[in-house]
């Protein structure tokens, strides 16, 4: 499978990881859009949250968790984060591999004005 996330889980293509268990990943954004960018994604190749099954659900709740743990490691969890999920293209997802991107570091930009 042609997947650039399945290639940094098998450490064909590196990166900068922050956390690893038998389930999920989570390693610095290549191209950051904020101080502290970080994707966490599970080792299962899912494309898209809408290929999410309710088997993920644990493994869901997971990148959850890790992205909670990240956060406080990175000192962002008191002065606050954003989690992003893109879905397809409107959402402009560009790697079909599920992530989330944990976003903080700085004031955010309101999504709403
Ligand atoms: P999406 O738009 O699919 O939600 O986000 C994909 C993210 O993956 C982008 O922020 C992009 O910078 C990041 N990315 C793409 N290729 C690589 C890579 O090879 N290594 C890392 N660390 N991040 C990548």
């Amino acid at each position: 499978m042609d997947c650039i996330f399945c290639k940094i889980i098998e450490g064909a293509i590196p990166s900068k990881k922050v956390f690893e268990n038998d389930r999920v990943v989570a390693f610095h954004d290549i191209q950051p859009a904020a101080p502290v960018h970080i994707l966490i994604i599970p080792k299962k190749h899912i494309a898209t949250m809408n290929d999410v099954t309710d088997e993920d659900a644990e493994v869901v709740a997971e990148l959850f968790a890790v992205a909670r743990q990240i956060a406080k490691e990175q000192g962002i969890a008191e002065s606050g984060y954003r989690l992003v999920n893109n879905v397809n293209a409107d959402g402009g997802q560009l790697v079909y591999h599920l992530h989330i991107h944990l976003l903080g570091g700085a004031k955010l930009s309101p999504l709403v004005a």
